[in-house]
C-alpha cells in the first residue's frame, strides 16, 4: 500500500485540513509555503492520467473550497494549484495529488520556472494534430 494510501486509511498521521468519503487534503509534510496542502482521492491511482473524470471533478471542487477558505484565513497574494505526473514531471509519490500553494511573494518558497524555449516550432500537421477532437 502506498503512503497516500495508508494517510488517507488513517494509518499514518496527517494534518487534515478537509475529508469526505472520496477525498482528503492534508498539510504537505515539507511545505514549501505556510498551508502547502495536498488534495488526493481515497482510491488509489498513481496520477491524473488514470484518474477518473468524476473524481478529477470533486478534487477540483474541493481544491476551489479550500483556495477560498485559505484567501481568507492565510491571506496569501496568490496561489498556485499543480499535479505533477510521473518522474519526468518531478512526481516522487505515485498515487495522483493536487498541491495547493498559497503564494506570498515571488521569493517565497516555490520557484517555478517557465523559461521560454526558442526552439519549439510547430508544422501544420503538428498543430492539426494537437487539436482534441
Ligand atoms: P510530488 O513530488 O508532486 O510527488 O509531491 C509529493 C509531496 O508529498 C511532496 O511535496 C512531499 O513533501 C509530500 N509528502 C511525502 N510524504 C508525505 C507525508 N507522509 N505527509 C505529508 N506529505 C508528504
Ligand atoms: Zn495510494
Amino acid at each position: 500500500m502506498c503512503v497516500f494510501c495508508k494517510i488517507a486509511n488513517h494509518e499514518i498521521p496527517s494534518n487534515a485540513v478537509y475529508e469526505d468519503n472520496q477525498v482528503l487534503a492534508f498539510l504537505d509534510i515539507n511545505p514549501v509555503t505556510k498551508g502547502h496542502t495536498l488534495i488526493i482521492p481515497k482510491k488509489h491511482y498513481d496520477n491524473f492520467l488514470d484518474c477518473d473524470s468524476e473524481t478529477v471533478k470533486h478534487i477540483h471542487t474541493i481544491a476551489k473550497q479550500l483556495t477560498l477558505h485559505y484567501q481568507l484565513v492565510l491571506k496569501p497574494n496568490g496561489f498556485n494549484l499543480l499535479s505533477n505526473m510521473n518522474g519526468a514531471a518531478g512526481q516522487s509519490v505515485f498515487h495522483v495529488h493536487f498541491h495547493l500553494i498559497p503564494r506570498y511573494d515571488e521569493n517565497d518558497g516555490l520557484v517555478l520556472l517557465f523559461n521560454h524555449d526558442d526552439s519549439v516550432q510547430y508544422t501544420k500537421a503538428e498543430l492539426n494534430q494537437l487539436i482534441l477532437k
